[in-house]
Order: structure tokens, then C-alpha cells, then sequence
């Protein structure tokens, strides 16, 4: 060991030890039990204060325990929290009308996890295949990307191109096919080849599990393009980049700056024909996704077909309404925007200094990565951030030697500044080490 690693004490030990013992082992967390969390910090079971530079993987974008969204969850659970579609409720139409306004789609569909919603996206975009489009009978296919991140459903990991999250989990749910990520001429080749069988195309604008890659400009206009030529849903998985966090409304909406979903830049705007959000649509405090759709596709959904019980319900929809208030009202897209430009030209600065031990940093917005100058099968990312949780800073590696940055959006430029402070100092005691 390089560096002066994370101590666990004897409390946070006891917690873990029941995770250990009693949960099934589908995480590799960091050794710290949180207890509590405000904005940007959180607060682990001894009082000790961090920076959450993960967000629960940008679902907090919002900031921890928003009073607001707090606030209104607790009031509509005080009044009716469940009633199942069977009957209507006073909070889903007005949701449906502020989110499809908000994201400028005629329908959502409501859920409540990502994997749920992308597994809906799939489910309407194979029936608008064979309803609308006219695909021979379970002929129609997906095209997806190479290292996605979609989710840990059995359909949704039969497309996965990581042999954890998919080994031994078969036989995979056919239909889809893969091509390399930001290849323009790979998907133009997978959607000319036999386009008459293809429905969608499922892509993630950045790709944040994979460990934070960014496309080339122009990269999703020319997949949108060839999606329109060959009669081909666009289908956009948003829920790690939407909602503010890439310093735009959506990613989709590439330099727009926007509070609201426009068409003022169409130039930059792209508008897929699926819009897929979670996470942040809640701000972290209630399990809330969608599916958002024109008629033209949404209609291929009628009674019967699809659904969930806790899908819709009036907490999630109150919740939901009063998130994406929170983003307009406290400019996080513009906030997320110049500290994300800041951001990472103080890493630039580190990995100017220290090549050695940083390869690069990249990201739009605040969903940033720093690369190690390691190999994936190293230890060096997870020790840096052992290091950086003892110097107050929450971080995760990612495939072995790639750190997510993503603080929550309601950050300042004051906070920003002392957490790369806390980073910096990291960088320099282990490459000093
Ligand atoms: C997190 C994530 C999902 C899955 O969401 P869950 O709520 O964990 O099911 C799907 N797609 C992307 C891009 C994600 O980041």
C-alpha cells in the first residue's frame, strides 16, 4: 500500500458485518456505512462528513434529501400513496401532463426502475415493429452497443457485453444485436443489413457504467439519421445522462441549453422517438422511471398490455413533478454546465502533473471520469478511492481503472473547488508515494 488507507471503525465494522452475513453478495461496495445526507455531503455512521461524488449514480442530481422533494413526498404519503391503475388518482394525469411537456413528448408511460422502463421501451418498440412497421411475426430485431449499460434484467443482460453482469444467466432472450459504440459506419452497416426486421436502435448518448465515454460529435445525429431512412426507432437510454446531469436537459440535447425539452435548436436537438428516464426523475428519493413516446408509437399500448402495480402511483407522481421543478427553479443544467467546464480543467491540471499515475480525464457536465494509468486488473483505482473517501470525498471505480466523478447538480463553485482540493491532494500523495 502506497497510501494511508481508509479506516472502517469498529461501529461501521458491525453494520457491514450484517450486510455481509445476511444480503446476497451482488455488490462490492467501499467500506463506508451512511447514515446520513444533505445536498452534496452525506455522513457516515461516526459523523464523518463527505463529498458524494457518485450521486447514487446521478439518481441524486437534486442534491441529498432536497427539502422540497422530501417535503412533497411526505405530504401526498400522508394522502394516498398506492391505488394501482384499476382506478384513476388525482396526481398521475396531472403528472403525465407536466412530464411530457417538460420532456416535449405526447405519452409516457409510467414505471419504476430503469431496467423496467428500457424493458417497456422494448416491449413498444417490437409491437410498433409488427403493428406499425410490418416486421414478419418474431422477426423483429434491436440494435444495441457494445459495453451498454441498460440494466440486470434476463432480457436486457442477453445484450450485455459484460461477462459478469451475463454468464451463466442464459439462455439469453434473442433478438438483439450489438455493434461497437460510436462507430457511425458499423450501425449504418447492422441497420442496412436486412432494415426491413429492424425496429429500434438503443443507445446511451454517453455511456456512464461503461465507464464515461463520450461519443464523437455527430456520432448520435448520423445513428438518429439512418434510424429516419430506414424506418427505425431512435431510442435513447437517458437514464444516467438525462435530467441536467451532462449540462443539458438531456444529453440528447447536445450544447441546448434549454430548461425544457425545445425544438429552438433543431440543429442540435435530437429527438428520439423513445425517451427513456429514471434516476434523477425522482431526485433520489423515490424509485420513479418513464417511457416518453409520441402517439404514433405509445399507441401500440392498449389495456392489458403492459403495466406494473406501483407504476404511476401518487407518491412517485408528486415526487417526480416536484424533481424536475427543483431543476428548473435552481438552474442545475447551467450549474452543472460551468462546474463541470471547471471541473475538469482542474483535473487537466493533475494529469498534466502526474501522467504517471492519470491518463486522462473526459465527461460533459458533471458525469466526469478520470482514467488511471493502470491496468483494469490493478488495485490502484480502488486504493485511490479508499484514499480519497479518508480525505472526505465518495467515489467508485468503474471496469478497474476508471473513477466516476458526478457530484449532486446542487453543488457550488466553492464546494467544487474544495473537492478537487481533496482529489488533488490524493493524486499527489500517491504518485509522491
Ligand atoms: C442505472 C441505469 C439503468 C438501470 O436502472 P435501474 O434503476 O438500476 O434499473 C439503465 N440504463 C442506464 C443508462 C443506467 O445508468
Amino acid at each position: 500500500m502506497t497510501t494511508t488507507s481508509f479506516t472502517t471503525t469498529t461501529k461501521a465494522q458491525e453494520y457491514i458485518a450484517l450486510e455481509d452475513q445476511h444480503g446476497a453478495h451482488n455488490y462490492h461496495p467501499l467500506p463506508v456505512v451512511l447514515a446520513e445526507g444533505r445536498g452534496c455531503y452525506v455522513w457516515d455512521v461516526d459523523g464523518k462528513q463527505y463529498y458524494d461524488f457518485l450521486s447514487a449514480y446521478s439518481a441524486v442530481n437534486q442534491g441529498h434529501c432536497h427539502p422540497r422533494i422530501i417535503s412533497k413526498m411526505v405530504e401526498q404519503s400522508q394522502k394516498l400513496t398506492l391505488t394501482s391503475r384499476a382506478f384513476h388518482n388525482d396526481q398521475l394525469g396531472v403528472y403525465e401532463k407536466y412530464v411530457t411537456d417538460y420532456f416535449g413528448f405526447d405519452k409516457v408511460l409510467p414505471m419504476n426502475t430503469g431496467a423496467e422502463a428500457v424493458e417497456t421501451a422494448i416491449k413498444i418498440c417490437r409491437k410498433w415493429g409488427y403493428e406499425v412497421k410490418g416486421i414478419p411475426e418474431n422477426q423483429a430485431r434491436i440494435i444495441v452497443c457494445g459495453k451498454n449499460f441498460h440494466g440486470r434484467t434476463v432480457t436486457i443482460i442477453s445484450f450485455s457485453s459484460d461477462s459478469g453482469a451475463r454468464d451463466n444467466f442464459g439462455p439469453y432472450t434473442p433478438g438483439f444485436e450489438s455493434v461497437p459504440y460510436g462507430d457511425v459506419e458499423a450501425m449504418r452497416r447492422a441497420i442496412g443489413n436486412d432494415p426491413a426486421t429492424i425496429a429500434g436502435v438503443l443507445v446511451e448518448p454517453i455511456q456512464g457504467e461503461a465507464g464515461v465515454f463520450v461519443p464523437e460529435d455527430g456520432y448520435l445525429a448520423a445513428v438518429a439519421e439512418a434510424c429516419k431512412e430506414n424506418n427505425v426507432l431512435f431510442i435513447a437510454d437517458e437514464i444516467q445522462t438525462g435530467v441536467a446531469r451532462t449540462g443539458a436537459l438531456l444529453r440528447i440535447c447536445g450544447d441546448c441549453t434549454c430548461t425544457k425539452t425545445c425544438e429552438r435548436q433543431p440543429a442540435t436537438y435530437l429527438r428520439p422517438d423513445i425517451l427513456i428516464l429514471g434516476k434523477a426523475l425522482s431526485g433520489g428519493a423515490y424509485p420513479v422511471s418513464a417511457v416518453l413516446a409520441d402517439n404514433a408509437v405509445m399507441d401500440v399500448i392498449q389495456p392489458g398490455q403492459h403495466g406494473s402495480t406501483f407504476g404511476g402511483n401518487p407518491v412517485a407522481c408528486a415526487v417526480a413533478m416536484e424533481a424536475l421543478q427543483v431543476v428548473t427553479d435552481e438552474q442545475l443544467i447551467l450549474n452543472a454546465r460551468t462546474l463541470g467546464t471547471l471541473f475538469r480543467a482542474e483535473m487537466q491540471k493533475l494529469v498534466d502533473a502526474y501522467p504517471a499515475l492519470l491518463k486522462l480525464v473526459r465527461g460533459k457536465g458533471l458525469l466526469n471520469a478520470l482514467v488511471i494509468n493502470d491496468s483494469p486488473e490493478s488495485d490502484t483505482a480502488w486504493n485511490f478511492c479508499l484514499a480519497l473517501a479518508e480525505g472526505g470525498l465518495l467515489a467508485k471505480p468503474t471496469h478497474g481503472n476508471i473513477i466516476r466523478f458526478a457530484p449532486p447538480l446542487v453543488i457550488s463553485e466553492d464546494q467544487l473547488l474544495e473537492a478537487c482540493a481533496i482529489i488533488g491532494r490524493v493524486v499527489k500523495s500517491m504518485a509522491e508515494a
